[in-house]
């Protein structure tokens, strides 16, 4: 019997499914989370969805609301657990925002008062009108009210 929520050629769904190994360090009946192999700080971890989807446009809300969900416990544990002082959670959606792999993840970094890592921007105060026209365009395309769960 195939799973049609397992992509054969996706990394992401063998370490979802145990079939290639990775430190995983809990899961939920929809998600897994397992370390990063390769870490930006001590602890670095990622959520997934154990049904394949490429990225957070396609997933369904009920993996999404379980991935939030399983991101928040793991972060949760990481200050008590690894003493780490802070946690972003980060995700990429798309390669022009550094997505490689294509399984919908969540990253929760954990961060440290030491551990060096550099504000990958630098902040600079918006145009006033070009502001104005961004919030326009992006109230016209978003619509109405919330969807509900
Ligand atoms: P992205 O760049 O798509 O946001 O994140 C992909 C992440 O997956 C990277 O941080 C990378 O180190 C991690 N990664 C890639 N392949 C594997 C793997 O086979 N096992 C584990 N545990 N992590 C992986
Ligand atoms: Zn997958």
């Amino acid at each position: 019997v195939t799973d049609p929520s397992d992509d054969p050629e996706c990394i992401f769904c063998a370490i979802a499914r145990h079939r290639t190994p990775a430190r995983i360090i809990g899961e939920t009946e929809r998600t897994v989370d397992f370390l990063d192999i390769s870490p930006l700080t001590p602890g670095h971890a990622l959520v997934i969805p154990k049904a394949h989807t490429v990225d957070l446009l396609s997933c369904p809300e009920a993996d999404l609301a379980a991935v939030a969900m399983a991101a928040q416990r793991l972060a949760g544990v990481m200050l008590p657990a690894l003493g780490a002082d802070g946690v972003n959670l980060l995700h990429s959606t798309g390669a022009a925002a550094w997505q490689t792999v294509w399984h919908f993840h969540v990253h929760v970094l954990p961060r440290y008062h030491d551990d060096g890592l550099p504000l990958p921007f630098r902040r600079v105060p918006g145009d006033p009108a070009e502001l104005n026209r961004q919030a326009e365009r992006l109230r016209a395309a978003r619509g109405g009210p919330n969807r509900k769960l």
